[in-house]
């Protein structure tokens, strides 16, 4: 069993095998020259840049600043049948024909090379490892380190980066072979989740919060009144963000709309589709590294409140590698005991003290 806040952290190299590189040759066609064409016209040399050294920076933040508490394991490669749940057979096949080929799968600049797809298959499978982590309580909370991401990937689509929508898969997982009835999947990465969206559209039994930033921002999606359909009307919740949106913007979202909305679901799960692309670093959006522990701690209460605390995040998007690594770690922190901090508006303490410092400076005797 479990002790009271133990995390493990799931991590396989196999995924840092995944590493197109834009300067040698992708299958010929018509995706080919598109993309070609896009990059031929950017001003600076474009690099791919979802790329493994994302996870080494991780990893070895890891190493070098080591937390209580958390220990690491390895992953696992997800079977056919496990990326089957949400995933097209057609989909599917087109994908695992890919094997050892570099290639372009959309005009977004989505691309493989000869890794990728065992990478890819490594992602979904050590996803749904830190699943079963928490169900069966080898584990209070699991962390999936994994790439390519997920959210982005539709039923029949890979985009934005995603092949396989990890986080979709694991949810799938839980409900088909370990006996959860409701998954709560909370996605706080910078971008909207719109594959994970599409794949629990209509399932009442799988509700998806997304805070985003708002359209036009990629991928477009994620309105406030797309609330899902059929059978799954309500169970999802879109609160997009404009440009700059902070720590004080996204704990409100949380708490005055994820803790009602949990209240009402009563998850028996939760996922969270932990992307760090919205700290400032990434220069989309302002969520600092005290503001993203906080949204772990507001997240960690309804595990605890719903589900005897069972809590797994899945890594998505997150760019620089800085405030990736410096992020994790504060969520890897407070997920291992610590208390989360009550983010302070930058400066405002400043400000106080040079108040105070110049206090009487210009009143006349
Ligand atoms: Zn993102």
């Amino acid at each position: 069993m479990s002790e009271k806040n133990d995390v493990t952290v799931f991590y396989d190299e196999r995924v840092l095998a995944h590493y197109p590189d834009t300067n040698v040759d992708f299958l010929p066609g018509r995706l080919d020259k598109r993309v070609r064409a896009i990059l031929s016209g950017l001003n600076a040399q474009w690099k791919y840049p979802e790329h493994p050294g994302r996870l080494i920076a991780i990893m070895d933040l890891l190493a070098r600043e080591p937390i209580p508490g958390v220990r690491v394991a390895g992953g696992q490669k997800a079977t056919r049948e496990q990326l089957a749940r949400v995933h097209t057979t057609s989909f599917l096949e087109h994908i695992f024909a890919l094997r050892s080929k570099s290639a372009w799968l959309d005009v977004d600049t989505t691309a493989v090379s000869p890794g990728s797809i065992e990478a890819a298959e490594v992602a979904a499978g050590t996803s749904i490892a830190a699943v079963e982590a928490v169900i069966t309580g080898d584990s209070r909370s699991a962390f999936a380190m994994v790439r390519p991401p997920g959210h982005h990937a539709e039923p029949t689509r890979a985009r934005g980066f995603c092949l396989f929508n990890n986080t979709a898969v694991a949810a799938a997982h839980a409900q088909a072979e370990l006996g959860c009835e409701r998954v709560l999947i909370v996605d706080w990465d910078a971008h909207h989740g719109n594959g994970t969206q599409d794949i629990f559209w209509a399932d009442p039994d799988v509700m998806f919060f997304d805070l985003h930033r708002a359209s036009p921002f990629y991928p477009g999606s994620g309105a406030l009144a797309d609330t899902g359909a059929g059978l799954g009307e309500g169970t999802t919740v879109n609160v997009p963000m404009p440009a700059g949106a902070g720590d004080a913007a996204y704990l409100k979202a949380l708490r005055e709309i994820l803790v009602p909305a949990a209240d009402y679901f009563r998850p028996d799960l939760i996922l969270v589709s932990a992307g760090f692309d919205a700290h400032s670093f990434d220069l989309a959006l302002n969520v600092s590294y005290e503001g993203f522990a906080a949204m772990t701690g507001v997240v960690r209460q309804i595990a605890d409140k719903h589900c005897q605390g069972r809590l797994a995040m899945i890594l998505e998007g997150g760019y620089n590698t800085e405030s990736l690594s410096r992020s994790v770690h504060s969520v890897l922190r407070v997920l291992a005991g610590a208390e989360p901090p009550e983010p302070k508006v930058c400066g405002i303490e400043e400000v106080d003290a040079a108040i105070n410092f110049h206090k009487g400076a210009f009143e006349p005797d």
